[in-house]
């Protein structure tokens, strides 16, 4: 027999435990019989035996649940691996990008984002993958989905698939420019950048293209292009290697609130 399965009898003529010497009974004042009624309760060593099982039942619940957000979140399974944790420490955005993440509620509740620009090869989309990682541990719903893909989106199901994007907690696109340039294609890149200013969550966006060339195409004589890089830089702030830049933003208070947010940093 276990330890903690002995019991003797006690004060009261109620069961105790012999291993925490807690009762395992509890009297009820039974006023019509005369002798008490006599209840089972957990005595101290199984209540916190029960506790440490439920903690670890919740935790385990947790980790499935960030799991299958993860499967969800990579169309990459390399990506699952792009985290702050992983990083080679050379790009020094990363710790913009760390901030960005401590003070996520904040972030959020700003409907502040990110354009992470940069030349090929300057990790924009592992910082934006380390930041969807870090969001996914903590149990959020992030989604990243790049530029190409959602252009593609079919005609028969672009009304559902852009409604299910305003679920997540950040979504984050990737690589802006190599979108396709047909009438089509650009629609569906504006239903799901507006459907995302709509829904007031934050949305990061990456891409290649330089400030000049952003601004040029913001500038074209094309409302397609003239909508979306309004709702985006309305969204998001610019952030290049050397900082934020604040010309080409809409938002100048958004731009101001980021810059705050990267000197507060925080940890994770
Ligand atoms: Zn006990």
């Amino acid at each position: 027999m276990k330890a903690e399965d002995d019991i003797y009898i006690g004060d009261g003529g109620l069961e105790y435990c012999s291993n925490c010497h807690t009762p395992r009974q509890h009297a009820i004042p039974n006023s019509i019989m005369g002798a008490d009624f006599k209840v089972h309760i957990m005595c101290k060593c199984q209540r916190s035996r029960y506790e440490a099982e439920q903690a670890e039942r919740k935790e385990r619940e947790f980790q499935a649940l960030v799991a299958g957000n993860r499967n969800i979140c990579f169309h990459e399974s390399r990506m699952r691996e792009w985290t702050f944790e992983n990083d080679d420490g050379k790009n020094p955005m990363i710790d913009k990008a760390k901030a960005f993440v401590a003070n996520w509620d904040e972030v959020k509740h700003k409907r502040a984002g990110l354009i992470l620009f940069g030349g090929v090869g300057s990790g924009k989309t592992y910082i934006a993958a380390a930041i969807a990682n870090a969001l996914l541990d903590k149990g959020l719903r992030v989604l990243m989905k790049d530029f190409a893909e959602i252009s593609n989106i079919s005609i028969f199901d672009s009304e559902e698939y852009v409604k299910s994007l305003s679920d997540y907690d950040l979504l984050i696109l990737d690589d802006l420019g190599a979108e396709r340039k047909s009438e089509f294609a650009m629609q569906n890149v504006f239903n799901v950048v507006n459907r995302r200013w709509e829904s007031g969550k934050p949305l990061i966006v990456t891409t290649n293209l330089s400030l000049i060339e952003m601004k040029q195409l913001r500038a074209r004589d094309d409302i397609q292009y003239q909508r979306i890089y309004d709702r985006i830089f309305d969204m998001c702030v610019p952030l290049c290697v050397d900082g934020v830049s604040k010309r080409l933003s809409l938002a100048e208070n958004k731009c101001e609130y980021m810059e705050s947010v990267f000197e507060k940093g925080g940890t994770l």
